[in-house]
């Protein structure tokens, strides 16, 4: 397939503008996502595509796209009359910024108007903008929760409803729906992912031979721009001619039983939700047959359609690698062919409609979780691979003598103590992590004003109305009484004579509403040797895990900062992305002393830094810890002026305290002082145990 967008080099690119030309032959696939790094040109590609969607008929003056030919009774601009003609115009492509507001998405009702004039004046949103359009968001996955909340509704009923105050609209609002994201910026909730028909994987190109071609054809197009658009007009005049044809032709495209049955063991092989994958890959399936000019669907749509349908909706926590395991495919498509071939043999035995499909030929090696390929991505060192943690004997325990400052700060030295050897002392292979488990809810104290969330209280534009102010800006919503309040007392004054009140713009008040917000969780970890050799770091990677977890359910940013040897090390940068958290986790390496102080003020510099980014995504700082220092002079001193810088610049603290054993120096407690934290212990981290009850984390300053 040649390509449109001649400037990029990328793979996965005709993946992409296929999945897009699909949607173009049969709108009912039901859209495209594009999971990709920056810089492959995904919105370029998306935009070249779209650009070739047939044109659509609409009322003139109709602000809705109103079909001419079947024109919505209930459209705000209506009644229209039917009439075949109307106008023509190109498919629109809208853009859903990240930020918007969710009155520029659904629209605004003016107030001012409803109340004083008793008019319902409406002015539309984004979502009609888009009707019988596409809408495009870029960077899906940073979109916040309401706007999200307001298109999974859009995307489910076809329609969108505004309702304030008791006034409310309705309009249709149907159209393809394509994002894009970078995975390694956090994940997309699992509904949301599910209202993607199809995904595609982009990269960056390595491969010579493309970049050369790019680069040709960025200096053909800069020599003759006019004849280089002549030939790409040419090309793009054609890919129309096909999806019109492919379009008339998509009716009549038959799926068979064969190629029925295969979709239906495929999906049952890599275990997906319901029914919804079935019914987009049967789509899909059907759509790349017409858009290859053929009446009858055959195996080949089949595979391709899964490959597109199923990467999203097989995936099962935001820990799983993406893409789909080509050789399972393979087999599970061969054994649904065998079995209709049989079926079709076999005269008596038709297939009815509650036959399930055969999962798999051989009950051992079944489509459970662990059939997946061994051996994780890069496989170095033991334990890097799966979720079954690989139990080593790390017997060596400098335990009594790791808190006793020792001067000479070199990592790599054994510790004094049990003849702990050099691998003990200096780095050992990562330990795997244990089970997450749900952890009690931590939370930044006081009253924020961050991104929407789950964590924090915080002052949103949803969530419940706690007071009224004057609106800063544009009314987002309409505080009636305080409204009402503010206009009676002018009512004579204003001359009020017939029924409705008299309200000016001035009398408007806006509700002050309270939600939750999503704050930058900041891990300090302490990796030293101290703590891989009790076996620890087994249930303190667990904790972190859990945490993690934690953090993507309420869509916080986390970072993590880890301690051990020589120093600190900010191993994963603050992101949205809990996978790059966890990954980076899983490989954490450990051993060597306890520089507890730099680990501390590593994280102020990140929470400094962060803060000129975003001032209003207050931090959360959870240091996991037994509290020892060891290393350098003074090592516990300098720890507790470091915790002192840190209480003094006002960040919120939890010290998750790692201590265990019959004797215990209770130095977690000390340092959660200084921090003016609350300590909890692992125990305590798990929200259905007793003592998480009890412990309420609070700052102390
Ligand atoms: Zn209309």
């Amino acid at each position: 397939m040649s390509i449109t967008y001649p400037f990029t080099a990328v793979v996965g690119q005709d993946d992409l503008r296929l999945a897009l030309l699909l949607n173009a032959v049969s709108p009912a696939v039901g859209g495209v996502l594009v999971r990709g790094e920056k810089g492959t040109a995904k919105t370029t590609t998306v935009r070249a595509v779209a650009a070739l969607l047939p044109d659509v008929a609409v009322v003139p003056g109709c602000r809705f796209s109103c079909d001419p030919a079947a024109p919505d009774p209930g459209c705000p601009d209506g009644p229209h009359d039917p009439d075949p003609a109307g106008a023509r115009r190109a498919t629109k492509l809208v853009e859903l910024p990240v930020g918007a507001s969710e009155d520029r998405l659904v629209g605004a009702l003016d107030f001012e108007r409803a109340l004083a004039e008793g008019v319902k004046a409406f002015e539309p949103g984004l979502l009609a903008e888009a009707h019988r359009g596409v809408l495009y968001v870029d960077e899906v996955n940073l979109l916040n929760d309401h706007l999200v909340d307001v298109l999974l509704d859009a995307a489910a009923t076809g329609a969108s409803y505004v309702e304030r105050e008791g006034v409310s609209v309705r309009h249709a609002a149907r159209f393809l729906l394509v994002g894009t994201m970078n995975p390694e910026e956090g994940e997309l909730r699992p509904q949301l992912l599910d209202r993607f028909g199809l995904t595609v994987e982009v990269t960056a190109s390595r491969e010579t031979d493309e970049r050369v071609e790019v680069v040709r054809r960025r200096l053909a197009y800069d020599a003759d721009p006019a004849a280089f658009a002549a030939r790409w007009a040419e090309e793009e005049r054609r890919t129309r001619e096909r999806i019109a044809a492919a379009r008339a032709l998509l009716p009549s495209v038959v799926l068979g039983d064969t190629v029925l049955r295969q979709i239906a063991a495929t999906c049952a092989a890599f275990e997906v939700d319901g029914m919804r994958a079935d019914i987009v890959m049967a789509r899909t399936a059907t759509a790349l047959a017409a858009w290859a000019g053929r009446t009858e669907v055959t195996a080949d749509d089949v595979r391709q359609a899964a490959l597109l349908a199923l990467p999203h909706r097989r995936r099962r926590n935001p820990f799983d690698a993406p893409g789909l395991d080509e050789q399972k495919l393979d087999e599970a498509l061969e054994q649904a062919r065998q079995e209709a071939e049989q079926a079709a043999n076999d005269v008596d035995e038709r297939p009815g409609p509650d036959d399930d499909p055969e999962p798999d030929p051989d009950p051992d090696g079944g489509p459970g979780p662990d059939g997946g390929p061994e051996g994780g991505p890069g496989g170095d060192g033991p334990g890097g691979g799966g979720g079954v943690p690989p139990q080593r004997e790390d017997t060596a325990g400098p335990e009594a003598g790791d808190s006793a400052p020792d001067t000479g700060a070199e990592p790599a030295s054994p510790q004094p103590g049990a003849g702990a050897g050099a691998a003990a002392g200096a780095e050992q292979p990562p330990s795997a992590a244990g089970e997450p488990y749900r952890t009690r809810a931590l939370t930044v104290p006081g009253l924020g004003e961050g991104a929407a969330g789950r964590r924090s209280r915080a002052r949103t534009a949803q969530g419940r109305t706690t007071g009224a102010e004057l609106p800063h800006g544009r009314l987002a919503a309409l505080h009636l009484t305080a409204t009402l309040r503010a206009a009676a007392p002018h009512q004579r004054a204003r001359g009020r004579a017939g029924a409705g009140l008299v309200v000016r713009r001035a009398d408007l008040r806006q509700a002050v509403r309270e939600g939750r917000e999503g704050n930058l969780v900041l891990f300090v970890v302490d990796a030293s040797g101290s703590m891989a050799a009790r076996k620890r770091m087994v249930a303190v990677k667990g904790a972190v895990l859990s945490l993690l977890l934690d953090a993507y359910q309420r869509r916080d940013k986390v970072g993590l900062v880890t301690f051990r040897g020589a120093g600190a090390e900010l191993a994963l940068p603050p992101t949205s992305s809990v996978d790059a958290g966890a990954a980076r986790l899983e490989k954490l390496p450990t051993g060597g002393r306890t520089p507890l102080a730099a680990g501390l003020l590593r994280a102020h510099e990140v929470l400094r830094v962060e803060r000129l980014r975003d001032a209003s995504r207050r931090p959360l700082l959870v240091v996991v810890t037994d509290g020892r220092a060891t290393g350098g002079p003074e090592p516990l001193p300098r720890a507790a002026r470091a915790a002192r810088l840190l209480a003094a610049s006002g960040v919120a603290s939890v010290v998750v305290d790692c201590e265990t054993g019959p004797v215990r120096l209770g130095l977690a407690g000390t340092l959660a002082r200084d921090l003016g934290a609350a300590a909890v212990t692992l125990e305590e981290l798990r929200a259905d145990t007793v003592s998480a009850l009890v412990k309420d984390v609070r700052r102390a300053a």
